[in-house]
């Protein structure tokens, strides 16, 4: 069985620094590939030579929203050189959020825009973040119909995933899936499993029964059951869709 954690920010010290045990454990539970996700330009390289370090480790370059502000003026530059790796498989993380709003609305759309014609220019995915910001993401994801990618970390309306799927965007769900009370189950029992993907948004995120500690990527693994459950299905048909997912989007072979 092999599962892919399509997003985790493995330069995060807690994680960085006991990389070989975190990737074995995850390995124990059948995680077996990683997309180290960038959020900034210097997070990225630090993701970039991670994929050098380790064949399961790919990476993604790109400003996330609450690093919008700090973007310095060459980044778009800099995120093309990214992709000439071929280890690079998205642009992002971009995105909108305002749920916490650290860099001004108005600058975060620019930034997303931004990103989103690079990604149409380099013929790449992207993965993208959305907090409280459905209507917006939306309006900017329409003006570019040739670009697809991942909704990361999906905690929005069934209404919203169709409104995505309808772009030919993948829906990836992570540990907020298993939280009690969570709408979540609902909406995943919904999308087509040729468009469903797995993650852990490491180190945030702890999925039940770990909610509260620090987030590691084999826990990929209680997503991944929870899906099976949601869907009435074994571990490793989840594990065979996902895994298709996340290569056909990302073109990993
Ligand atoms: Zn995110
Ligand atoms: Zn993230």
């Amino acid at each position: 069985m092999m599962l892919t954690d399509t997003h985790c920010h493995l330069y995060y010290r807690d994680l960085k620094n006991s990389l070989p045990e975190i990737i074995q454990r995850a390995e124990n539970l059948g995680v077996n590939r990683f997309i180290c996700v960038g959020t900034n330009m210097a997070n990225s390289l630090e993701c970039q030579k991670l994929s050098e370090q380790y064949d399961q480790i790919y990476f993604s370059a790109g400003v996330h929203p609450h690093d919008s502000k700090d973007a310095s003026d060459d980044y778009l530059d800099q995120i093309k050189n990214f992709s000439h790796y071929d280890k690079m498989v998205a642009v992002g993380e971009m995105g909108l959020d305002y749920f916490r709003n650290i860099s001004p609305p108005e600058v975060q759309e620019q930034i997303l825009r931004e990103q989103m014609q690079l990604a149409n220019e380099l013929e790449k995915p992207v993965i993208f973040h959305n907090r409280d910001a459905d209507e917006d993401v939306i309006k900017v994801l329409e003006e570019f119909p040739d670009v697809i990618g991942v909704a990361h970390c999906f905690s929005s309306n069934l209404e919203i995933a169709n409104a995505f799927l309808g772009m030919g965007y993948y829906i990836s769900f992570s540990g907020n899936l298993t939280f009690k009370n969570s709408h979540l189950p609902d909406v995943a029992k919904e999308i087509p499993l040729d468009k469903v993907l797995v993650e852990t948004d490491s180190p945030f995120l702890s999925p039940a029964p770990f909610r509260g500690k620090p987030n590691e990527p084999g826990r990929t693994r209680f997503v991944a059951e929870k899906l099976a459950e949601i869907h009435d299905l074994t571990l490793k048909e989840i594990a065979y869709n996902t895994s298709k997912n996340t290569n056909t989007l990302f073109r990993i072979n």
